[in-house]
């Protein structure tokens, strides 16, 4: 996303931006998104929510979200929503395949299947990273996240750190939470893209939850509400696994996309309590196992509330710039919309650069 709105941003200030796009079709994760840009209703939630990001790109995500909003409408968007459903955000949801659309059509030519590498030289025209993060890279995520076990990828196939690589070549220095990524606990089976949504067991708070060698991990009334913290702790119980143990009461309590009985009795790892290798609590009557897998990572190049990719003494590398996933650190120790940020330093990565 943030590559596509970098040169539909371009465009409009008069710039002709060339895009080079490693994967065989456009709009990289976000296609596969559920299409919600949001922020946090307000500026001291999104510090609450994510204290560890970095104040100066939070602020920016948090007061250019809005024009952002409005610029992609007036590029043809297709809204579905305004609202998100979670009092804590307000944002808009669009049709993905609508928004990849406009913003492709915004953007001018993409060349398909050409990838940006560390051996490509870019001399004299300002450079935007914007290759959605290293998830896609087993080797970068055990170096940094440090999983117990390989994570399933839950995103475009593309996104394997070459943003990353190239600025770390150029002398760029880290963002802080370098070991988070934002994800889902996954039944454990192995899925492709249809499988994104449908098997994502998001009711974690509900139930008890246990690892494989049935210790208790994680304390079910503890996990956030995007129960990101709760995905992050399972990659490093063995086998990056977890246990979800549900009573009669769990099952009943109501979810974004129905029970958690319709969710439980769909998931394809539902087993019956008595079948675990473990001895369940009292009151369980269904278990199912389920895998944290990987969306994209939260750490990635620091750069400035400009766009600009800064090196180790905070200096701007001259001519480079990062957006999206590969501008690390804004919802450090939490979790913030990805297309928010995507949306929004995007576009200010082409107006610095132009300016
Ligand atoms: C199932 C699912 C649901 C989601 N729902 C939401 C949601 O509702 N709201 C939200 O905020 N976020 C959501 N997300 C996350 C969101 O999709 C990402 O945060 C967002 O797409 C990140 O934008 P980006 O531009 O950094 O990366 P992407 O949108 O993934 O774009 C990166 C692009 O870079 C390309 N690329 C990679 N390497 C190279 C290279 N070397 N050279 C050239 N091109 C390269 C890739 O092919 C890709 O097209 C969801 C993700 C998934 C998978």
């Amino acid at each position: 996303m943030a590559g596509l709105c970098a040169a539909a941003r371009g465009r409009e200030l008069g710039a002709s931006p060339a895009v080079l796009e490693k994967g065989t079709r456009a709009g990289g994760s976000m296609l596969l998104s559920s299409g919600v840009i949001w922020c946090y209703r307000t500026f001291e939630e999104f510090r609450a929510q994510c204290p560890g990001g970095d104040e100066r790109l939070q602020r920016l995500v948090f007061e250019r979200l809005d024009e952002g909003l409005e610029w992609l409408e007036s590029l043809g968007a297709p809204v579905v929503t305004r609202e998100t459903g979670n009092p804590l955000t307000t944002g808009v949801r669009f049709d993905p395949e609508g928004l990849t659309g406009s913003l492709l059509g915004a953007a001018g030519e993409v060349r398909f299947e050409q990838s940006v590498t560390v051996t490509v030289t870019v001399t004299g025209v300002p450079l935007v990273l914007a290759s959605g993060g290293f998830q896609g890279d087993p080797e970068l995520v055990e170096r940094f996240v440090r999983p117990a076990a390989p994570l399933r990828a839950r995103a475009n196939p593309w996104s394997a750190g070459d943003g990353l690589r190239i600025g770390l070549e150029r002398g760029a220095a880290l963002s802080g939470g370098m070991d988070e990524f934002y994800g889902r606990n996954m039944a454990d089976v192995d899925f492709g893209e249809d499988g994104f949504v449908s098997l994502a067991q998001v009711y974690g708070r509900y139930a008890r939850i246990f690892n494989e060698r049935g210790t208790e991990f994680f304390d079910h009334t503890a996990v956030s509400w995007s129960e990101l913290d709760l995905v992050q702790a399972t990659a490093h119980q063995p086998g990056a696994r977890a246990w979800y143990l549900l009573d009669e009461h769990a099952l009943d309590e109501r979810v974004r996309y129905g029970t958690v009985r319709e969710l439980v009795d769909a998931a394809p790892t539902r087993i019956d309590p008595t079948e675990l290798p473990f001895e369940p609590p009292p009151g369980t009557v269904a278990a199912v196992r389920v895998a944290a897998a990987i969306t994209h990572t939260i750490g990635g190049l620091r750069v400035d509330d400009r766009s600009r990719v800064l090196d180790r003494h905070d200096r701007p590398i001259d001519g480079l710039f990062a957006a999206g996933v590969d501008a690390g650190g804004i919802s450090t120790g939490g979790y913030a919309s990805g297309l928010a940020s995507a949306l929004v330093f995007g576009r200010l990565a082409a107006e610095t650069a132009l300016s």
